[in-house]
């Protein structure tokens, strides 16, 4: 088990499979940056499946246990369910996520659970059909999301998972319906605190909605009480609501950073590794692979890479005097 400077191990690998996406989030692919021109990774210079198996065994070896795929947008990458098949033989592995905006699931809900895909995450901003048109692009309506949903429940996905980025004057006067839909429904809504991530969001602190301020609304109307973490660095603070079950749960990166026992590592498209969401640098480890090293070589440098790990961006945010202007960007890491 390999640990980094603040003796934090290596459990989490996220698998960015590709870097396109057919949503324009606002806050990850604005569509006036990533227009109809925009160049995306080349085939050949995204890794093949028979690459991320290699990679990802070798990095479960090191002590990852959780795996979760994402993008950009996951099932945009062709026949992705082939590589949930080759990545659910791997031993080690505990755990086979998948972070996706649903608009595929109708025609892959079925054939990822056949392949060994445990659980989905799906992303959904808000239920008010002009809200959320805006915040990704007008690319997908409100009920192609749920067709969506719908479609994993039906392929037996339990419990399913919703993730909300809430920003201010932009979805958070929608926050309490979606908690309330995901309460009648059994799902568990993560609002996820507007990030910094990357830098081409014209992110401010001032259209960060505090988790405890979020609480607190839907609190006054769905009482709720907190709960303990499923897990030791479980990145949710989880609530549970007062009359009739079920839950929800805060991501919050910006107000209360959990960096202290993040266990994340990130592979990008082409091959690098990222050791942090905020990372300006990753270390690259295509090159390597295609030129012959073997099973060991690439393990020493993702185990030197680990263990020269000190990072903690959200826990410095609020100290750095400048904006960290070299970050890699969201769609390329998934979040
Ligand atoms: S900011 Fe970086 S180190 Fe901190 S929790 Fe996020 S990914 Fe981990």
């Amino acid at each position: 088990m390999i640990q980094d400077q603040f003796k934090r191990p290596l459990r989490d690998l996220r698998i960015s499979v590709t870097d396109r996406c057919n949503f324009r989030c606002t806050y990850c692919m604005p569509a006036e940056i990533f227009g109809e021109g925009y160049k995306f990774l080349p085939r050949d210079e995204i890794l093949s499946f028979e690459e991320i198996e290699r990679l990802t065994r070798i990095i479960v070896r090191a002590g990852a246990v959780k795996l979760r795929l994402t993008g950009g947008e996951p099932l945009v990458r062709q026949d992705i369910e082939t590589l949930v098949a080759m990545l659910a033989e791997i031993d080690g592995v505990e755990d086979l996520a998948m972070t996706t905006n649903a608009y595929f699931l109708p025609q892959k809900a079925q054939a990822l659970k056949d392949a060994g895909l445990q659980r989905v995450t799906i992303s959904l901003d808000s239920l008010d059909e002009d809200v959320f048109q805006r915040m990704n692009g007008r690319r997908s309506s409100v009920q192609k999301v749920l067709d969506g949903i719908a479609a994993a429940e039906q392929a037996g996905f339990d419990p399913i998972k919703i993730n909300t980025v809430v920003q201010r004057g932009v979805n958070d006067h929608t926050v309490v319906d979606l908690a309330r839909f995901c309460k009648d429904h059994g799902y568990i809504v993560r609002f996820i605190e507007y990030m910094d991530v990357g830098t081409m969001n014209g992110w401010r602190m001032d259209d960060v909605v505090p988790a405890d301020e979020l609480v607190a609304r839907i609190d006054a109307e769905l009482p709720l009480e907190p709960i303990g973490k499923n897990y030791r660095g479980e990145v949710a603070r989880r609530y549970r609501f007062r009359n009739g079950g079920g839950e929800i749960g805060l991501i919050t990166s910006v107000t209360r950073p959990f960096c202290g026992a993040c266990t994340r590592l990130r592979l990008s498209p082409e091959g690098q590794i990222f050791t942090c969401l905020f990372a300006g640098q990753g270390t690259d480890l295509r090159a390597p692979l295609r030129s012959g090293a073997s099973d060991e070589e690439l393990e020493q440098i993702l185990r030197g890479t680990w263990h020269a790990r000190n990072d903690r961006y959200s826990e410095e945010r609020s100290e750095l005097t400048e904006p960290r202007t070299e970050k890699v960007q969201m769609y390329h890491i998934g979040g």
